[in-house]
């Protein structure tokens, strides 16, 4: 499955959770146009995110803990995704990602980032604030 896609499906979960479908997989317990609503709500939240990433950064970041914790690691264990670039994994792209250290992360010291939002129930937090949305304006992050 296309990341884009799972991403897609794992907050389309979180904010409708489980619904109801009938043998031909149409929604009953909720209006089939809401389902396609979210899945393009979370769709745009997918873009809005891999346009703030800095995809140099983010691979210059994930080369510099492989090759501290792991460099005899092969590049990746799946057979069917093998990775392009050289003396890099999955793991450490991953760490990469969520790395919330402004500077040079000390991977020695510190060889996960932060994941302190998982219990995090964004939807409803969404919900709750949506009520305080201002106008649309310019936002440097604004592709
Ligand atoms: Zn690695």
């Amino acid at each position: 499955m296309p990341n884009r896609e799972a991403v897609v499906r794992v907050l389309t979960q979180d904010v409708l959770g489980n619904q109801r479908r009938n043998g031909r997989r149409q929604y009953e317990s909720m209006p089939p146009s809401a389902h396609h609503d979210m899945l393009d709500a979370a769709a745009a939240i997918v873009e809005r995110a891999a346009g703030a990433v800095d995809w140099p950064r983010l691979l210059f970041e994930a080369a510099s803990p492989h090759a501290l914790l792991h460099p005899d690691r092969p590049a990746e264990d799946d057979r069917q995704y093998p990775s392009p670039v050289a003396d890099l994994c999955g793991d450490c792209l991953r760490e990469a990602f969520l790395a919330d250290d402004t500077g040079a992360q000390d991977w020695t010291a510190r060889p996960a980032s932060p994941r302190e939002h998982s219990g995090t129930d964004w939807p409803a937090t969404v919900a709750a604030v949506l009520p305080h949305r201002a106008a649309a304006s310019s936002h440097p992050f604004q592709n």
